[in-house]
């Protein structure tokens, strides 16, 4: 994919994981920045998306951040960003998220990170956008899910070509060269999201 503008990431709203995977953040942050290619994240002040969003700052990099009004007491709203845009929904929060990036970046992260992420994996599975998904496999943080997906494909439950839906790179240093390879996009994404 020749003309990326803006990645969305999901990750941990957890302070408390892996500092590896807290350098991981901030790497990927770093890259985004040198590269001019915008963040677009859930706009809290939490976990491994604050490193995120912090370091992409620190970088002169460009920072969207949107989070639900609901959630600004939970996880904090941050502040410190180039654009902070406070939505109703949950659901309004990822159909932005989706429509203002060319790409998912995946960092490890909890539950959320999952429901977020396996929307846009079963939109793509079900050939309504073709937006590159990339999984950062932090220090194998990210092996058992590839585990998993072998294990549907195995028992049927998931098409095996359907693992192409999904590419997991081993540290935030290849993000580039990883999005560089994607195909181009082959169709444009003009789907309602609920
Ligand atoms: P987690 O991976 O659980 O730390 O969550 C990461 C982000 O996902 C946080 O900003 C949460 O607000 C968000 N999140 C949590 N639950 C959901 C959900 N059901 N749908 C969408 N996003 C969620």
């Amino acid at each position: 994919m020749k003309n990326i503008q803006s990645v969305c990431v999901f990750c941990g709203s957890s302070n408390k994981g892996n500092q590896n995977h807290h350098q991981e953040a901030a790497l990927l942050g770093k890259i985004l920045a040198e590269n001019s290619i915008k963040l677009v994240y859930g706009g809290a002040k939490v976990g491994l998306m604050n490193i995120v969003a912090e370091t992409v700052m620190q970088h002169k990099g460009h920072v969207t951040g949107i989070i639900p009004q609901h959630l600004v007491k939970m996880e904090g709203q941050n502040t410190n960003i180039s654009d902070l845009i406070i939505v109703e929904t949950m659901h309004i929060r990822k159909q932005m998220m989706f429509e203002k990036s060319d790409a998912i970046i995946v960092l490890p992260g909890g539950f959320g990170t999952l429901d977020e992420v396996f929307e846009v994996l079963t939109w793509k599975q079900l050939d309504l956008h073709d937006k590159p998904i990339i999984f950062v496999n932090s220090h194998g943080y990210w092996t058992p899910f590839i585990t998993l997906i072998d294990h549907l494909i195995k028992e049927n439950y998931a098409h095996s070509s359907h693992r192409d839906l999904v590419t997991f790179i081993n540290t935030a240093q290849d993000i580039v060269t990883a999005l560089s390879k994607e195909p181009e996009p082959r169709q444009p994404v003009n789907v309602k999201w609920v």
